[in-house]
């Protein structure tokens, strides 16, 4: 059986970029109904309810097929939840250091230069889904945007950190202000989280 972890901050934490309300339904509700769906989807299929979302996500050909668009949906969804609560925190934001400092440079010029871009491709997602700073198996990061809960998992990329731009992630607060959520979400990046991701 999957289960919710706890939020690893109280719901009023990120404020005033992510405010308390839209923490509750997005983990209480979506996140919650994402896990689920997952167990009502795998029940009968003992073998899938114990494994790492992780391992399901990557090795999807191994879920039946009458089951399988389900179970990418649901894992996607708790895996990238359970993901994104991680990469944010309260009090977080400023640049990263180290290892992941001199990638982002290398492959995108310096931190402002990959901001811009990363903006950029997280206003160019049409519809729902995610913008992923990935590393390739080859070392090289890469920003990616997935629909829905396609996951960077499922095609082989580690993913370092993400932004959900699924409307349920802004709207109480934003509205329609996508890029004034973006701006807002490089105040409560946990860099240190996103470093050990790289290097995970
Ligand atoms: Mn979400």
């Amino acid at each position: 059986m999957y289960a919710l972890p706890d939020l690893p901050y109280s719901y009023n934490a990120l404020e005033p970029f992510i405010d308390e309300q839209t923490m509750h339904v997005h983990h209480d509700g979506h996140h919650a109904t994402y896990v689920k769906n997952l167990n009502d989807v795998l029940s009968g299929h003992n073998e899938l309810l114990n494994i790492d979302t992780k391992e399901l996500l990557k090795s999807l050909d191994k879920v039946p097929e009458e089951i399988r668009t389900k179970v990418k949906n649901n894992a996607g969804g708790h895996f990238h939840h359970s993901f994104f609560w991680r990469i944010i925190k309260p009090n977080g934001g400023g640049e990263p250091k180290g290892r992941l400092l001199e990638l982002i440079s290398k492959n995108f010029k310096d931190f402002n230069s990959f901001k811009e871009k990363f903006k950029d491709s997280a206003l160019s997602l049409f519809g729902s889904g995610w913008t992923w700073l990935i590393v390739n198996p080859d070392g090289k990061l890469e920003i990616l945007n997935l629909p829905n809960q396609d996951s960077p998992i499922s095609v082989d990329k580690t993913p370092v950190f993400t932004i959900d731009l699924w409307e349920h992630a802004y709207y109480l607060k934003y509205k329609n202000k996508r890029a004034d959520f973006i701006d807002a979400f490089w105040n409560i990046v946990n860099w240190e989280q996103a470093e050990k991701n790289l290097n995970s």
